[in-house]
């Protein structure tokens, strides 16, 4: 059996922006600092559950790392050898929290060496944002000059889905059969800018908007019912509504009740996703267990009841980690895939981690 972990991240600090911890942010970025600074939490904050600070740590050291080389190494040790991985670039340039210490361009020049050194281990994906200048030129270089696989785009960093500057990344990626794979899930980095009356109105439904923080107003960018016009516009589009909803999805989904006849209640976004795919409306939407599937160990369980219910879920979650964002969770990145075979058994496991994947990135010659 080969695994595909479909999704995980290799971005270095140099490609975060500058105040996104404000105050931290600055700091840890002085390699001399960052020690004393960790010591320096733990003594300032002794009641805080001590585990937690030492993942928090853990997250800091890796995406410190000075190379993608080396962030991807490490997580390359978690898996048996013959794993592949998904690697997701990040454009954080227009998410009003100052600028990187590098440019997107170089990101991926670093990710396509790192990806040509380990050709069958890695498929690299170009990070996308319909605010940057000729993202079709940049896409079209990448993936046919440069052994790039896909299109990664992060909505909360500022923007809708149905943006129509993505609509000709989306055209071109439906003629060429690249898949696209999108972060949905509340929260996650979000756009800071300040929200202003005339951002009040839904651009597709019309919808008026509650005026919230930035960080929770972000929500309606990333919400999955956006994708119902994407899937109608591009039924064709191969794309992944990555964290099947997060974890709030999951607990919405477990902990409360809603009535679904009331207009006025919101789905979970787990049901949400998982009602798109049970529709038979969007054959080609996926979704990929990153990040929520190691937040809670009974929700690998859970996630063995929906596939064996159902078809059409079980043939449309992707397995992925979410690597080293999940450095901060208690399942261990070592112990996920295991857990997973175990729980899941033989047969879902593989469609999780190699059939679907395989279909999702097309690499089936009969489709
Ligand atoms: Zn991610």
């Amino acid at each position: 059996m080969k695994i595909t972990n479909c999704h995980i991240h290799t971005f270095t600090i140099e490609d975060v922006p500058n105040n996104f911890i404000p105050l931290l942010g600055p700091l840890v970025r002085f390699k001399l600092l960052r020690f004393p600074l960790r010591l320096l939490l733990k003594a300032l904050i002794p009641f805080t559950d001590r585990d937690l600070l030492d993942r928090y740590s853990k997250f800091l050291r890796i995406s410190h790392l000075s190379s993608q080389e080396k962030i991807f190494k490490t997580v390359k040790n978690y898996y048996p050898s013959g794993t592949r991985f998904i690697i997701l670039p990040m454009d954080m340039k227009y998410m009003s929290a100052g600028k990187a210490q590098r440019s997107l361009d170089n990101q991926h020049k670093e990710l396509a060496q790192l990806a040509s050194k380990f050709q069958d281990e890695i498929i690299p994906f170009v990070a996308v944002d319909p605010r940057r200048k000729n993202i079709l030129n940049m896409v079209q270089d990448l993936i046919e000059n440069h052994g790039f696989r896909g299109i990664k785009i992060y909505p909360p960093l500022g923007y809708y889905p149905t943006d129509r500057n993505l609509y000709p990344v989306y055209e071109y990626a439906v003629e060429n059969a690249i898949p696209v794979m999108s972060h949905c899930s509340r929260g996650g980095v979000f756009d800071r800018k300040k929200i202003t009356d005339d951002m009040l109105t839904h651009p597709d439904t019309g919808e008026t908007l509650k005026k919230l923080k930035p960080k929770d107003f972000t929500d309606y960018y990333t919400d999955p019912r956006n994708y119902e016009k994407v899937l109608k516009d591009f039924p064709d589009l191969k794309l992944c509504l990555a964290h099947f909803g997060g974890s709030k999805g999951w607990e919405d989904y477990l902990y409360h009740q809603w009535d679904e006849n009331s207009p006025g209640e919101e789905k979970s976004w787990l049901s949400k996703i998982m009602d798109m795919i049970k529709s038979e409306k969007y054959p080609n939407l996926y979704t990929d267990v990153s990040y929520t599937i190691l937040e809670d160990e009974n929700y690998i369980h859970i996630l063995k009841v929906f596939l064996s219910n159902n078809e059409l879920i079980r043939d449309r979650v992707l397995f992925g980690s979410d690597f080293y964002m999940v450095e901060k969770e208690k399942i261990l990145e070592r112990l996920i895939p295991m857990k997973m075979r175990s729980i899941l058994g033989e047969d879902l496991f593989e469609t999780v981690v190699e059939t679907n994947p395989a279909r999702y990135l097309s690499e089936f010659n009969n489709e």
